[in-house]
């Protein structure tokens, strides 16, 4: 089965490193143009330089103009994939946690997905082809202590997929969501050794997962061959989560 996107255009948040770089580069490499957003601008022109066939986007996605921008872009050309991937934690128990930190994380994660799919989303009606792949987590279908602002946005990701998908399948744009588990990165790459033998203990594969084990599913979601996938979450934990 080979994933063929040329001629699509793909625009990723949170592509300036981790999950949503790695997504980034398997999408340019199926073949579609990749617009890489960030807040780091040298980031994501650097990335959009390696990839080639892409271009960067300094974008703060929680400005009070992201809808202006977005408008913007598809000024230049359509979006036919977006995958809404930009997040961010602020940690605490549910007791003494800052309504601040509340409402960036609730804010980043599920208010900025909502105003850039919404401008996104209307030129695909149009077109009538689309793919929308939020990036939820495992966290927000099991639960995490100290995570109830996050996971109460990335639960909130997936009542989104759903609705939305429902509301637009008939114009040939699907809606899924994925949720990976423990995926090693930087944050993880620091972590103790104990730690990340504790954490590896839970998961079923024994193994943290890769950013590429989130980009290979985002690419086949993103494909002509999953054209018949909506409404869903794609658990990409290692068994984590079942
Ligand atoms: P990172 O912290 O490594 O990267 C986050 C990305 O989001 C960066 O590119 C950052 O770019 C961007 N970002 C953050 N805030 C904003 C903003 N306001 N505007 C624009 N871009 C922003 O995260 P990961 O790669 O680890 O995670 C990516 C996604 O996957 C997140 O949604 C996360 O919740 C989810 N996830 C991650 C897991 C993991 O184990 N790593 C597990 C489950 C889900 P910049 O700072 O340049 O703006």
């Amino acid at each position: 089965m080979k994933i063929d996107l040329s001629g699509k255009t793909a625009l990723v948040t949170g592509a300036s490193r981790g999950i949503g770089e790695a997504i980034a580069r398997r999408l340019g490499e199926a073949g579609a143009h990749v617009i890489c957003a960030a807040r780091s601008a040298e980031s994501v022109n650097k990335l959009a330089g390696e990839i080639g066939n892409a271009s960067g986007l300094a974008l703060d996605i929680t400005a009070p103009d992201v809808r202006d921008r977005i408008g913007a872009v598809l000024k230049e050309r359509g979006i036919d994939i977006l995958v809404n991937n930009a997040g961010v934690t602020d940690d605490d128990l549910f007791i003494r946690m800052k309504p601040e930190a509340w409402t960036k994380v609730l804010h980043t994660n599920l208010d900025s997905a909502f105003h850039i799919t919404q401008e996104i989303v209307k030129k695909m009606l149009r077109a009538r082809w689309g793919r929308v792949i939020n990036i939820s987590s495992v966290v927000g279908l099991m639960g995490n202590p100290g995570q109830v602002n996050y996971a109460s946005s990335k639960a909130a990701l997936i009542g989104f997929t759903k609705s939305l998908a429902l509301e637009i399948g008939s114009r040939n744009i699907t809606v899924n969501a994925i949720a990976p588990g423990y995926i090693s990165t930087a944050m993880t790459d620091a972590l103790p050794d104990e730690t990340r033998e504790k954490l590896t203990e839970r998961i079923a594969l024994k193994r943290l997962g890769t950013t590429d084990d989130i980009a290979h599913s985002v690419v086949f979601l993103a494909s002509e061959q999953a054209s018949y996938i909506t409404g869903t979450v794609l658990n990409v934990s290692g068994g984590l989560y079942t």
